[in-house]
């Protein structure tokens, strides 16, 4: 068996490589030249640029894979406000590429291609109900949901043309391979810093948003499933509990053994987004009911698990 993965050089990419290698799936891989070789030997590397759409078609019927997996993005909200064409480009327009590509093999080798989509809890924005589940509706609220919802449009669209396309719609995953710029990972660097007496404060932005924070290998493995489930259809991959910004600090501070952290704390209105989704929190009963998809890691131990990392880093 052979995959086609974008954004092998991510978190997400990183733990996938290791799980299909580990299965002898063969793994080939696309990464642009500014994007740092993956950390996973024994992956099949092919430089170019996602949104170079003929360039890729040309490879995908090159490599002929039984499953592709699109995790590239540019995966930061917060820099989606700067670039925003840009992130409509990589985000959405490539995945549009990608799957007419994908489609093009399925119909030359008159097999099935699995097709998965990393896709966002953004797409949701701000919903007015919670938690959310496959049948809320769409309505992103920033540049980088808006992207990510357009290529979760173009799945389904590709899906009623007989591809097993799969759009996964994925709550927020950690893991001590999260870059510093999201939440968790800045806080507890940060926090593991402080503890080694090498930084004075942890600066923030809202510490009232809540999200559905989980175990990135976990939602991985319900990509997997979901590429080789008998049939194709988007599912939340979350684990149902929300937590606030505030409880993850509280914790990461608890677990490097500091009680008295509030002063360590500052808001610094730089982090603080223009339009932020104050509460995204996941239903995955249909990724449990239909894939026996469950997450293995619960807040607490997450949260150790990163901060653990952190502190013998450092
Ligand atoms: P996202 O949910 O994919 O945007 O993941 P992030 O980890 O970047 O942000 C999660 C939440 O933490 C958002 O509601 C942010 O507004 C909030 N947040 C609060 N302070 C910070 C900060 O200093 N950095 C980041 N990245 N997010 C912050």
């Amino acid at each position: 068996m052979r995959a086609f993965v974008t954004g092998i050089s991510g978190q997400d990419g990183s733990y996938l490589a290791e799980r299909l290698l580990a299965e002898d799936v063969e793994v080939h891989a696309l990464a642009h030249d500014a994007e740092p070789l993956p950390d996973v030997p024994d992956v099949e590397l092919h430089r170019g640029d996602l949104t170079a759409v003929d360039e890729v078609r040309a490879l995908l019927v090159d490599l002929a894979p039984d499953e592709v997996y699109n995790l590239a993005a540019l995966s930061s909200v917060a820099r989606s406000w700067e670039e925003p064409d840009l992130t409509a480009r990589v985000n959405g327009v490539a995945a549009a590429g990608l799957l007419e590509s994908a489609l093009l093999v399925q119909e030359k080798q008159g097999r099935p291609v699995r097709f998965v989509q990393a896709s966002s809890a953004e797409i949701f924005g701000q919903p007015d109900r919670s938690p959310q589940d496959e049948s809320t509706p769409v309505r992103p609220v920033n540049p980088y949901g808006a992207a990510k919802a357009y290529a979760h449009l173009m799945v389904d669209v590709y899906r009623r043309r007989e591809l097993h396309a799969v759009s996964a719609i994925l709550y927020n995953h950690e893991s001590p391979r999260r870059p510093d710029q999201f939440v968790t990972r800045k806080i507890t660097s940060t926090v593991a810093a402080i503890a080694r007496g090498r930084a004075g404060v942890l600066a923030l932005g809202n510490l009232d948003a809540r999200r559905d924070w989980g175990w990135a290998p976990d939602y991985v493995d319900a990509m997997v499933r979901a590429a080789r489930a008998d049939v194709a259809r988007d599912y939340v991959v979350a684990t149902g509990v929300g937590r606030s910004v505030r409880e993850f600090v509280a914790a990461a501070f608890a677990r490097a053994g500091i009680s008295d952290w509030e002063p360590l704390v500052v808001v610094d209105p730089e982090f603080v987004r223009p339009a932020d989704p104050t509460e995204l929190v996941g239903d995955a009963t249909l990724a449990r009911t239909e894939l026996g998809w469950s997450p293995t890691v619960e807040f607490d131990e997450l949260v150790g698990r990163m901060v653990d990392a952190d502190l013998a880093g450092q």
